[in-house]
C-alpha cells in the first residue's frame, strides 16, 4: 500500500510503497477513503520541537479520516466489512485513574495515532476497535473526516451553554472556524472572530461569524465593546495559540464570563491573573482532545441532521501522491481544511 511516513528525525515526509498492516488483537483493518491534515501533522512535517521530542520514526502520520472496515483482528466483535467508520485518535489505556473514572481523553498513558503509532495517511490502517466510531450514513466521507477536529471545537465551545451568549473566538484556523459555525448552530447571540489572516477571516464570514476583526489592522477592544453594548463578551474561545491574542482578549471578557483555552502556546503565556481573572470571577477551562464518545455523539447528530454545515471549510483536495502540495498550502495559511483522497469508497 501507499503510505506517507516520517522516516528520519528531520524535516519532511516520504511517500512509500509498504505492506498493508495485519490487524492485531483487538484491532480492525480500515481502508482509508479520505484523510485531512491537522496542525499537528504540520508540526511533524516541519519536525518542530514538539514532534522531535516525542516521535520515534519510522511512523505513518495522520489521524483524521473516514473509511470502511475490511477485516477484523483476533478478539474483536466482528464488525461487518464495509461499515463506514472514523476513529478517536487518542488511544487510551483503560487502566489509569482518569480512564477508570470516565475521562479517557486525559489518560495518563495516552498514545496518539500518527504520532506515537502508525496513522492514516495510508491506504490501510489497523486501529483498536474500541476507538472506532461508526459514521452516520447521512454524513459523506469528506465531512466525516472532519469529525475528529470538530470534536475539539465542540468541547471548546460547549464547556458551558452558549445560547444567547456573545462570543469572541481568537483564531480562525480550522478549529476556530468550526467553533464559529457551531456557535451559530447552538444559538449564540453574537459571534466575533479575530485572525491576522484575511483569507481565514473571509472563510469565517461564510461559516457563521457576525463580525470579523484583524488584530493587525486595529485593536479588538473598540469593535468588541461596541458589539456588546460596552459589556464585553460572555465567552472567549482562545483557539490561536497566540500569547498576544490571549493577552488582548482576556480583558474583553465581561465579569463573570467564561474562557475556553484550546490553542497551544509556545512556552509560557503570562497573564495578570488578579485583575483579569480573579477579580472578574472568570471561569477558565483547559480543553484537550474530545470526550470519548459523548462529544462524537453530539457532533454526529448535529452533522447528520444538517443543523451544522461545515462543508465550506473544505477548500482543497489532493491525491496522497501530492501530499507535499497539501502541506505547503497548510503552511501558507491560504486554506481551510485540506483533504487527501486515498481510496475510492466502495
Ligand atoms: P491553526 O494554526 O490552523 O490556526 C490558528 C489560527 O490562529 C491561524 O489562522 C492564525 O492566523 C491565527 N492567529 C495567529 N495569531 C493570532 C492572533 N494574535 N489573534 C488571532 N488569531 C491569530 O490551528 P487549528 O488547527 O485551527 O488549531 C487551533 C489551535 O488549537 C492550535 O494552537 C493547535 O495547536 C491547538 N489544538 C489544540 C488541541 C488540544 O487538544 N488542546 C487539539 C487540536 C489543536
Ligand atoms: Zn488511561
Amino acid at each position: 500500500m501507499l503510505a506517507v511516513i516520517k522516516e528520519a528525525q528531520a524535516p519532511g515526509l516520504a511517500l512509500k510503497e509498504i505492506p498493508a498492516p495485519k490487524p492485531g488483537p483487538g484491532e480492525v483493518l480500515v481502508k482509508i477513503n479520505y484523510a485531512s491534515i491537522c496542525g499537528t501533522d504540520s508540526l511533524i512535517y516541519n519536525w518542530a520541537p514538539w514532534a522531535a521530542g516525542r516521535m520515534k520514526p519510522p511512523v505513518i502520520v495522520g489521524h483524521e479520516f473516514a473509511g470502511e472496515v475490511v477485516e477484523n483482528g483476533p478478539g474483536t466483535s466482528g464488525m461487518r466489512p464495509g461499515t463506514r467508520v472514523s476513529a478517536e485518535s487518542h488511544i487510551f489505556c483503560g487502566r489509569c485513574l482518569q480512564c477508570r473514572t470516565g475521562r479517557p481523553e486525559i489518560c495518563r498513558e495516552l498514545k496518539i495515532m500518527g504520532v506515537d503509532r502508525d496513522g492514516v495517511f495510508a491506504q490501510y490502517a489497523a486501529i483498536p476497535e474500541r476507538n472506532i466510531w461508526v459514521n452516520h450514513p447521512d454524513i459523506p466521507d469528506q465531512i466525516a473526516t472532519l469529525q475528529e477536529p470538530l470534536g475539539n471545537a465542540v468541547d471548546t465551545l460547549l464547556a458551558e451553554d452558549v445560547a444567547g451568549k456573545r462570543i469572541l473566538i481568537t483564531g480562525a484556523g480550522p478549529i476556530g472556524l468550526m467553533c464559529a459555525a457551531l456557535a451559530r448552530t447552538c444559538g449564540a447571540a453574537r459571534v466575533i472572530v479575530s485572525d491576522p489572516n484575511e483569507y481565514r477571516l473571509s472563510l469565517a464570514e461564510g461559516l457563521g461569524a457576525d463580525i470579523v476583526l484583524n488584530p493587525k489592522v486595529a485593536p479588538l477592544k473598540g469593535p468588541v465593546l461596541t458589539a456588546t453594548a460596552g459589556d464585553g463578551v460572555d465567552v472567549l474561545l482562545e483557539v490561536s495559540g497566540s500569547k498576544g491574542a490571549l493577552r488582548d482578549a482576556l480583558p474583553l471578557v465581561t465579569p463573570g464570563g467564561r474562557v475556553s483555552l484550546l490553542g497551544i502556546f509556545r512556552g509560557e503565556a503570562q497573564l495578570s491573573l488578579t485583575e483579569t481573572v480573579i477579580f472578574k470571577k472568570l471561569r477558565i477551562y483547559g480543553i484537550t482532545g474530545r470526550r470519548i464518545f459523548s462529544t462524537w455523539q453530539t457532533l454526529s447528530r448535529l452533522l447528520s441532521s444538517r443543523r451544522l454545515d461545515i462543508s465550506k471549510l473544505i477548500t482543497h483536495e489532493f491525491a496522497l501522491s501530492d501530499f507535499r502540495e497539501g502541506f505547503e498550502l497548510m503552511e501558507s495559511g491560504r486554506c481551510g481544511k485540506v483533504l487527501f483522497r486515498i481510496n475510492t469508497p466502495s
